[in-house]
Protein backbone atom coordinates (compact mmCIF):
# COMPACT_ATOMS: atom_id res chain seq x y z
CA UNK A 1 0.00 0.00 0.00
CA UNK A 2 1.37 3.28 -1.16
CA UNK A 3 0.06 6.20 1.08
CA UNK A 4 0.49 9.78 -0.43
CA UNK A 5 0.51 12.63 1.68
CA UNK A 6 0.83 16.87 1.78
CA UNK A 7 3.42 18.28 3.26
CA UNK A 8 5.81 21.57 4.22
CA UNK A 9 9.28 21.99 2.84
CA UNK A 10 11.29 21.66 5.42
CA UNK A 11 9.03 18.71 7.56
CA UNK A 12 11.00 15.44 7.55
CA UNK A 13 11.60 13.10 4.30
CA UNK A 14 9.00 15.39 1.86
CA UNK A 15 9.82 15.32 -1.47
CA UNK A 16 10.05 19.34 -2.73
CA UNK A 17 7.25 19.70 -5.32
CA UNK A 18 8.29 23.58 -6.20
CA UNK A 19 9.00 25.39 -8.90
CA UNK A 20 11.50 27.29 -6.42
CA UNK A 21 13.71 24.26 -5.59
CA UNK A 22 12.53 20.84 -6.73
CA UNK A 23 15.09 18.39 -7.60
CA UNK A 24 15.06 15.55 -8.94
CA UNK A 25 11.78 13.50 -8.92
CA UNK A 26 10.13 16.55 -7.80
CA UNK A 27 10.49 18.70 -10.94
CA UNK A 28 8.07 16.20 -12.35
CA UNK A 29 4.94 17.95 -9.73
CA UNK A 30 6.56 21.14 -10.49
CA UNK A 31 4.29 23.70 -11.68
CA UNK A 32 5.93 26.20 -13.69
CA UNK A 33 6.71 30.09 -13.31
CA UNK A 34 4.00 31.08 -15.29
CA UNK A 35 1.50 29.31 -13.75
CA UNK A 36 2.61 30.27 -10.31
CA UNK A 37 3.16 34.00 -11.25
CA UNK A 38 -0.18 34.22 -13.25
CA UNK A 39 -1.69 32.70 -9.97
CA UNK A 40 0.54 35.08 -7.51
CA UNK A 41 -1.31 38.07 -9.73
CA UNK A 42 -4.32 37.26 -9.67
CA UNK A 43 -4.60 36.55 -5.78
CA UNK A 44 -2.95 40.14 -5.36
CA UNK A 45 -5.30 41.66 -7.74
CA UNK A 46 -8.36 40.08 -5.95
CA UNK A 47 -7.53 41.29 -2.46
CA UNK A 48 -6.91 44.93 -3.74
CA UNK A 49 -3.13 44.67 -3.22
CA UNK A 50 -0.47 45.64 -5.73
CA UNK A 51 0.77 41.89 -7.72
CA UNK A 52 4.52 41.34 -7.12
CA UNK A 53 6.87 42.94 -10.45
CA UNK A 54 8.02 39.86 -11.16
CA UNK A 55 4.54 38.37 -11.81
CA UNK A 56 2.91 41.20 -14.36
CA UNK A 57 4.73 39.20 -17.20
CA UNK A 58 1.86 36.59 -16.70
CA UNK A 59 -1.26 36.41 -17.36
CA UNK A 60 -3.65 36.40 -13.96
CA UNK A 61 -5.20 33.16 -13.46
CA UNK A 62 -8.03 31.62 -11.16
CA UNK A 63 -7.71 28.59 -8.73
CA UNK A 64 -9.83 26.80 -11.38
CA UNK A 65 -7.33 27.58 -14.06
CA UNK A 66 -4.06 27.18 -12.32
CA UNK A 67 -5.69 23.40 -11.73
CA UNK A 68 -6.02 23.24 -15.56
CA UNK A 69 -2.57 24.56 -16.78
CA UNK A 70 -0.82 22.33 -13.84
CA UNK A 71 -2.57 18.62 -14.92
CA UNK A 72 -2.25 20.00 -18.76
CA UNK A 73 1.41 21.14 -17.89
CA UNK A 74 1.97 17.09 -16.00
CA UNK A 75 0.54 15.29 -18.86
CA UNK A 76 2.73 17.07 -21.38
CA UNK A 77 5.85 16.02 -19.39
CA UNK A 78 4.49 12.64 -18.75
CA UNK A 79 6.71 10.44 -20.97
CA UNK A 80 9.43 11.90 -20.26
CA UNK A 81 9.40 10.87 -16.38
CA UNK A 82 7.32 8.00 -16.57
CA UNK A 83 10.60 5.33 -16.43
CA UNK A 84 11.63 7.60 -13.42
CA UNK A 85 8.55 7.56 -12.08
CA UNK A 86 8.09 3.94 -11.89
CA UNK A 87 11.79 3.11 -10.18
CA UNK A 88 10.81 5.86 -7.28
CA UNK A 89 7.38 4.32 -6.55
CA UNK A 90 8.80 0.75 -6.67
CA UNK A 91 8.46 0.01 -3.12
CA UNK A 92 7.67 2.87 -1.44
CA UNK A 93 5.35 3.14 1.18
CA UNK A 94 4.38 6.50 1.70
CA UNK A 95 5.14 9.92 -0.27
CA UNK A 96 4.84 13.29 1.08
CA UNK A 97 4.88 15.56 -1.83
CA UNK A 98 5.39 19.30 -0.16
CA UNK A 99 5.22 22.67 -1.17
CA UNK A 100 6.05 26.17 0.79
CA UNK A 101 2.35 26.86 0.93
CA UNK A 102 0.65 26.85 4.57
CA UNK A 103 -1.65 23.72 5.15
CA UNK A 104 -4.96 24.31 4.23
CA UNK A 105 -4.45 27.01 1.59
CA UNK A 106 -4.63 26.47 -1.86
CA UNK A 107 -1.75 24.51 -3.47
CA UNK A 108 -0.72 23.02 -6.42
CA UNK A 109 0.22 19.79 -4.35
CA UNK A 110 -3.32 18.72 -3.52
CA UNK A 111 -3.43 18.23 -7.35
CA UNK A 112 -0.08 16.28 -7.43
CA UNK A 113 -1.28 14.37 -4.93
CA UNK A 114 -4.46 12.93 -6.88
CA UNK A 115 -2.33 12.55 -10.43
CA UNK A 116 -0.09 10.56 -8.25
CA UNK A 117 -3.07 8.19 -7.20
CA UNK A 118 -3.83 8.10 -10.75
CA UNK A 119 -0.62 7.15 -11.89
CA UNK A 120 -0.18 4.33 -8.84
CA UNK A 121 -3.82 2.94 -9.87
CA UNK A 122 -3.10 2.80 -13.73
CA UNK A 123 0.10 1.02 -12.53
CA UNK A 124 -1.77 -1.38 -10.39
CA UNK A 125 -0.18 0.01 -6.99
CA UNK A 126 -2.45 -0.34 -4.33
CA UNK A 127 -2.62 3.73 -3.16
CA UNK A 128 -4.35 5.84 -1.17
CA UNK A 129 -4.21 9.61 -0.60
CA UNK A 130 -4.01 9.85 3.59
ZN1 LIG B 1 1.95 25.49 -2.69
Amino acid sequence: MLIIRTGRIGEPEVIDTTVKSSTGIGRFFAPSWEIVGGHKRWAAERAGEQPPSWTLKYAAIDDEQYVAAYKQLLRARWKQYAPELRNWLQGKGVVTLACYCSRGKFCHRDTAAEILLQIAQAWGIDAKIE
